[in-house]
C-alpha cells in the first residue's frame, strides 16, 4: 500500500522538460517529502524551487473527486456511457473528423499512447493534438526537415564537455533551472567555457553570459544566416562531413548570403564577435527553446541553427550539437508516441503508406487516417465553427493557454459536447465542460516520461487515488471499450501498455526509424516497476548513443538536408493603433496556469502577480508609474497588468508572464492578447510577437 510506505520512492518531477529524478517519501498522513535523486542522470540530486515544493501541491483542495455531468455528480458508468454514446453519435452522423482530442505534454507516455491509438487507429481520425503544439512543434518540424525524423542528437553531458554554449530564445535560469545549474557548475569547473545568450530581453540567464545579444524578435534567421556565410568565407565548413552526409549546402548558403545581417537588430560589432566565437570554437552546443519555436517563422529559425551545425559537422559528438530543450515534462514522450496531429506512434509518418499499414496491422485497427489532423489553433477554429461536434480535453487548460484565449473559451463553451478529464474542476476550461472526469495526478500515477535528452524515466505512484479518480489510460480505455473496441483496449496496467509500445517501436526500427526501444518490449511487471532511467535508442545492439556523428540520417538517402531560409518578420507589425510588441513567457516559480504551483505560498513569494515589463523611455512617454496598473489591449483581448519599469526589455517591446488568469486587476489572461497566427510548417503559434496598445488604467 503506497499510502503507508515509508521508504523513498524514485519518481520524476512533473514540471519542465529537464526531467529531474525525485526521491519522494510518503509521510503516512497523506503528505510527502521530496528530495533530488542523486542517481538520476538528468539532475544528479539537484532540484529547483518548483520541484522542491512538490509536496505542497498534492493536497485535495480543489481536487475533482467524482465524475460530473452538467454540474451534478454522477457515477462512472453513467459518465463513461454518455461520453462513448456522444462520440459514437457524432462519428456516425458526421464522420470521424467531427470529433477531436486535445491533450497535454504532461500526460504520461502510456496515457498518450492509448489516446493516440484510440483516435488514429479506431475512431479513424488524426484529430488529436496536444499543447506541445504551443511549445515544441517548430523544433519537431525543423528536425524532420533536416534529419528526416524528430531526433535530438545530443545528451545533457554535452553541456559539461562544451567549450561554448549558446542559449537562443531561452531563459534557462528560470524555465529549465537544473540545466542552468549544470551549466553554472560546468563553468566553475572550466572557467574557459564561454556562454552566449541570444534573447531580446535581458533575463536571469543573461547574468551568466559572456555575451548577451538583444536580438530583434524576428532576427534569428538573419544572425544564423550571417554565421553560415561567415563559416563558408573563413574556411570553417567541414567539407568532408558535408560531402559525405549533407545535402542542400549550396542553396542554403545562397539564401544565407542574400540575407542582410542587420535584420538581426544587432550592431556589426556584436555580430562579428558572435561569428568569430562560434566559428572558432569546435565544441559548441546551441540550446534553443520557445524564443525560437513560438514564431510564425519558427521552423525556419530552427533550420537556420541546424544548418550551421550540419555545415561544420558539429553534431552528435561529445560537447557539440544543436539542442532543443522542451518545455513540458513529457513533450518528448508525446512526440514519440504520436501525440501530434501529423505523426503516428514511434516517429512513423502518417502520410507514409508503409508506415500506416504497419501500425494498422500491429494494432489490428479498423481505420487509419491518411492525412494529418487539425493542429491546435485550427482545431479550436473547427470547434468554433461547429465542425467539431464532440471534444475531449485531457490534462490541459486551453481556455487560458491557447492564443486568442477568449475566442477559444467561447468556442469550447459553444461546442455541442465537451469532456474534460483533469485533477480539478476549477480551471477556466473545466468549468465549460458538459462532462468532467476525475483523473489521478502526479503523486498517484504510474508510467513513463521522456525528457529533453531522450531519457525515459518512471513516474511512480506514491499516494492512493483520491475519491473516484482514475488513471487517464484507464478512462480512455473505458470509453474505447464502450465504443466497441474491447479487445484492443483491454489493458490491465501501464506496464502492459509500455510493452505494447516498445514492441511497436521495434517495427518502427525495422522500418528505419530512430525511435526504437524494442529491448524493453519483454519487461516483466516487476522489471517495469524497477525500470531505471535509460536513453533511447535501446535495442539489442544499440543503447543511448548520440546521433549523426557519422551521418546516418533518417532521410531516403541517409543524408541530412540544409534548408535555404530567409528572414521573415512576425505576421503582426506594430502600427499607430498597436505600437508595442508583446513577448510572453514563464516566471521562475510558477508553472503554466498555476493549478498546482498556485497551491504553494512559498512559490508565490518570488512573484505573486502578473506584471508588464516596460522600458523606462516607453513608461515615461505613456505616463506609466512604477507599480501602477496598465491596460494592455490587442485586436483579440485585454489584460490589466502591474507595471514594472525596466531596461531589461528593448524600447518598443514589453514582456508579460503567461501563468495568471482571472478578470480583476491585475489580470494576467495574457494569451487573450496573442493573435492565433501560426508557423505555416509547424502550426506553432507566434506567442512572442503580438502587437498591443498600452495606457494607464
Ligand atoms: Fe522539475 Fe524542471 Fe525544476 Fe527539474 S528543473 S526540478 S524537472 S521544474
Amino acid at each position: 500500500d503506497p499510502a503507508v510506505a515509508r521508504t523513498a520512492v524514485r519518481t520524476t518531477c512533473p514540471y519542465c522538460g529537464v526531467g529531474c529524478g525525485i526521491r519522494a517519501t510518503p509521510t503516512g498522513d497523506g503528505g510527502l517529502t521530496v528530495a533530488g535523486d542523486s542517481d538520476h542522470p538528468a539532475n544528479r540530486g539537484r532540484l529547483c524551487s518548483k520541484g522542491s515544493a512538490l509536496a505542497e501541491t498534492t493536497d485535495l483542495e480543489n481536487r475533482l473527486l467524482a465524475p460530473r455531468i452538467d454540474g451534478r455528480e454522477a457515477g462512472w458508468n453513467e459518465a463513461l456511457d454518455l461520453v462513448a454514446d456522444r462520440f459514437r453519435e457524432a462519428i456516425d452522423q458526421h464522420g470521424p473528423d467531427s470529433v477531436a482530442f486535445y491533450v497535454s505534454g504532461q500526460l504520461l507516455t502510456e496515457d498518450y499512447y492509448v489516446a493516440n491509438k484510440l483516435m488514429k487507429g479506431f475512431i479513424g481520425s488524426a484529430n488529436i493534438d496536444t499543447n506541445s503544439r504551443l511549445c515544441m512543434a517548430s523544433s519537431v518540424a525543423g528536425h524532420r526537415r533536416a534529419f528526416g525524423t524528430d531526433t535530438v542528437p545530443g545528451l545533457y553531458e554535452d553541456l559539461e564537455e562544451a567549450e561554448l554554449i549558446v542559449l537562443v530564445g531561452s531563459n534557462l535560469a528560470w524555465c529549465h533551472p537544473v540545466l542552468f545549474q549544470r551549466i553554472a557548475a560546468a563553468r566553475k569547473a572550466n572557467p574557459a567555457l564561454r556562454i552566449v545568450n541570444i534573447d531580446p530581453r535581458r533575463t536571469a540567464t543573461s547574468d551568466i553570459a559572456d555575451l548577451h545579444l538583444a536580438i530583434a524578435p524576428a532576427g534569428d534567421v538573419a544572425l544564423w544566416n550571417a554565421l553560415l556565410a561567415h563559416l563558408a568565407d573563413t574556411g570553417a565548413v567541414n567539407d568532408s562531413y558535408v560531402a559525405a552526409h549533407v545535402g542542400g549546402f549550396k542553396a542554403a548558403l545562397e539564401a544565407a548570403r542574400d540575407t542582410d545581417p542587420a535584420l538581426s537588430g544587432l550592431s556589426p560589432e556584436e555580430i562579428a564577435e558572435f561569428l568569430a566565437l562560434w566559428s572558432g570554437t569546435e565544441r559548441v552546443v546551441t540550446i534553443y527553446s520557445q524564443g525560437v519555436n513560438q514564431s510564425s517563422a519558427g521552423t525556419d529559425k530552427v533550420n537556420a541553427i541546424l544548418n550551421c551545425h550540419l555545415a561544420t559537422g558539429r553534431i552528435g559528438r561529445p560537447g557539440m550539437g544543436p539542442f532543443s530543450v522542451t518545455g513540458q515534462p513529457n513533450a518528448m514522450g508525446g512526440r514519440e508516441v504520436g501525440g501530434l496531429a501529423n505523426m503516428l506512434a514511434c516517429h512513423l509518418d502518417i502520410e507514409n503508406p508503409e508506415h500506416r499499414a504497419a501500425v494498422r496491422a500491429f494494432w489490428g485497427a479498423p481505420a487509419m487516417p491518411e492525412a494529418p489532423g487539425l493542429k491546435a489553433v485550427d482545431m479550436f477554429r473547427a470547434v468554433a465553427d461547429g465542425r467539431i461536434k464532440a471534444l475531449w480535453i485531457i490534462c490541459t487548460n486551453p481556455a487560458v493557454s491557447m492564443p486568442d484565449a477568449d475566442a477559444v473559451r467561447d468556442a469550447i463553451a459553444g461546442c455541442a459536447f465537451t469532456v474534460v478529464s483533469d485533477i480539478t474542476g476549477q480551471t477556466d476550461t473545466a468549468r465549460l465542460a458538459h462532462v468532467l472526469l476525475p483523473a489521478t495526478g502526479w503523486a498517484e500515477k504510474d508510467g513513463t516520461v521522456t525528457n529533453s535528452e531522450r531519457c525515459i524515466s518512471r513516474q511512480r505512484g506514491l499516494l492512493p487515488a483520491p475519491g473516484q479518480a482514475r488513471h487517464d489510460w484507464r478512462i480512455l480505455s473505458d470509453v474505447a471499450v464502450r465504443m466497441g473496441w474491447a479487445q484492443a483496449f483491454d489493458y490491465a496496467s501501464p506496464a502492459e501498455i509500455f510493452r505494447e509500445y516498445a514492441a511497436l517501436s521495434g517495427i518502427a526500427g525495422q522500418l528505419g526509424r530512430d525511435f526504437d526501444i524494442s529491448a524493453k518490449a519483454s519487461l516483466t511487471d516487476a522489471e517495469y516497476e524497477r525500470l531505471e532511467p535509460f536513453h533511447w535508442p535501446c535495442t539489442a545492439n544499440r543503447s543511448g548513443e548520440r546521433f549523426f556523428a557519422e551521418g546516418g540520417f533518417f532521410t531516403g538517402d541517409r543524408r541530412a538536408r540544409m534548408l535555404p531560409v530567409s528572414h521573415r518578420p512576425p505576421q503582426s507589425r506594430p502600427d499607430a493603433e498597436f505600437p508595442f510588441v508583446l513577448n510572453t513567457g514563464r516566471v521562475r516559480d510558477h508553472w503554466h496556469t498555476m493549478t498546482r504551483t498556485g497551491k504553494s505560498p512559498r512559490l508565490s513569494q518570488h512573484i505573486g502577480e502578473p506584471f508588464l515589463e516596460v522600458h523606462p523611455e516607453d513608461a515615461a512617454r505613456l505616463g506609466l508609474a512604477p507599480a501602477s496598473v496598465a491596460v494592455v489591449t490587442s485586436r483579440h483581448g485585454t489584460a490589466l497588468l502591474r507595471v514594472l519599469i525596466t531596461d531589461r526589455v528593448r524600447p518598443g517591446e514589453v514582456f508579460a508572464p503567461m501563468h495568471w488568469t482571472g478578470e480583476t486587476a491585475p489580470s494576467g489572461r495574457i494569451d487573450a492578447l496573442v493573435a492565433p497566427q501560426t508557423d505555416p510548417v509547424s502550426g506553432q503559434p507566434e506567442s512572442k510577437a503580438s502587437v498591443v496598445a498600452i495606457r494607464p488604467m
